[in-house]
């Protein structure tokens, strides 16, 4: 495997880079504290064609492969999960999905949604099915026109945004995963309803929420896949998603680690910035290698995958080894400032500790 990236992908990675830095990053605690979804940024999105990236030309699309996607993802994430995660949906999962198993019409009616800056949701989990996925129950009867969809999604990323749907359902009596295909909901389709957000604790500024199914009834030409075979097809789609949220985890790291770098170079105590000291530099070094570890999983994931959809067992070793990551990562940048933080209060203290004793801190300064 060609671990170096081409010229194109270098140029791919610096415009994302260059719109996060320079319009992104200042807006991104906006949309998490009004958890207000960040139209602003995906009109920038689709400017910068990052919207359907994947999409094949002659749709209209960039024709990128995953890993083109997957560089933009990365540099986004940096500074805003939020936009990052539109990008990933905007590419991959639904789209994906749609731009393999679709019918021209299909792609013809919803790609352009997609370019025109929706991101479709994904409507797996339900309240009696999270990790066990094919527990779910919303089923789709057999109606004269189509079919009628009766059942409630929980935590669907993009509820009441997106425009577009790729819901799970039951479409026979055959259980388990051989039971289930695929539709394509508007979200303008009578009974179909947005129902209560789910609240989370951050990346607020993407609903994620309730979708309710009462008698829905779409055409027979809004089905994307049937049973027996619908459910793995849309779970070898998935991997592709799985390497989107795996990103938007090591983007989120990556940047919080060059947060953390450049405060640790800037921020001075006892003499000296804080990188010269040894437990620092341990933790960068640490965090440095844990990014270019997870990099090196999901790009080996992305680029073994060509132009098929990733295997299912290395985009799950990425995605593990990404999501845990971030939380070290994350966590020990935020140990750095707060680190900083004890060392000043600690040196307070003892400055209050020699003062009661008539003597100076800085000639007794504590080597640590
Ligand atoms: C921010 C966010 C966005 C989401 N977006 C979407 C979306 O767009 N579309 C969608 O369909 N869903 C979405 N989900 C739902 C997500 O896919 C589910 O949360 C996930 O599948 C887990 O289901 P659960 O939350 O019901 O947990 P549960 O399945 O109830 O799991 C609870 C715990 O039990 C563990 N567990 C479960 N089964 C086993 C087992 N067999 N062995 C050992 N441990 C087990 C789990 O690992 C977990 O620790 C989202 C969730 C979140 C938090």
């Amino acid at each position: 495997m060609d671990f170096q990236l081409g010229a194109a992908q270098q140029a791919l990675q610096a415009r994302a880079r260059t719109l996060a830095d320079g319009v992104f990053r200042e807006r991104a605690a906006r949309w998490d504290a009004d958890e207000e979804y960040p139209w602003d940024n995906v009109k920038d999105l689709v400017a910068a064609g990052f919207m359907g990236l994947a999409i094949p030309r002659e749709h209209g699309g960039s024709g990128g492969s995953l890993l083109d996607v997957l560089l933009v993802v990365e540099e986004i994430a940096r500074v805003c999960g939020v936009t990052a995660r539109i990008v990933v949906e905007g590419n991959v999962g639904a789209v994906g999905a749609l731009v393999a198993y679709g019918t021209e019409a299909q792609k013809r009616r919803y790609l352009p949604w997609v370019l025109e800056g929706d991101k479709p949701a994904i409507a797996i989990t339900e309240p009696e099915a999270g990790s066990a996925a094919t527990d779910l129950v919303t089923r789709a009867d057999e109606a004269p026109e189509g079919w009628a969809l009766h059942g409630e999604k929980r935590w669907i990323t993009g509820a009441g945004v997106s425009r577009l749907h790729l819901v799970y359902c039951r479409m026979s009596e055959t259980p388990g995963a051989e039971g289930i295909g695929g539709i394509l909901v508007e979200r303008d389709t009578p009974g179909f309803r947005v129902g209560e957000r789910d609240r989370t604790m951050g990346l607020r500024g993407i609903p994620e929420g309730r979708l309710h199914f009462d008698a829905c009834r779409v055409s027979r030409e809004q089905v994307l896949v049937t049973p027996p075979n619908g459910f793995k097809k849309l779970m070898s789609a998935y991997n592709s998603q799985r390497l989107g949220a795996a990103t938007v985890a090591l983007g989120l790291a990556q940047g919080a680690y060059e947060l953390a770098l450049a405060y640790a170079m800037e921020r001075r105590q006892f003499g000296r910035v804080i990188a010269d000291f040894q437990g620092i530099r341990w933790k960068l070094a640490d965090m440095a290698i844990e990014l270019d570890a997870a990099r090196l999983l999901i790009h080996r994931a992305a680029v073994n995958a060509g132009s098929r959809f990733p295997d299912a067992l290395e985009a799950a070793k990425a995605k593990t080894f990404a999501a845990e990551m971030a939380q070290e990562v994350t966590g020990q940048a935020l140990q750095i400032r707060s680190m900083a933080r004890r060392a000043m209060d600690a040196r307070s203290r003892s400055s209050a500790w020699f003062a009661t004793r008539g003597c100076s801190p800085s000639a007794a300064a504590p080597s640590r």
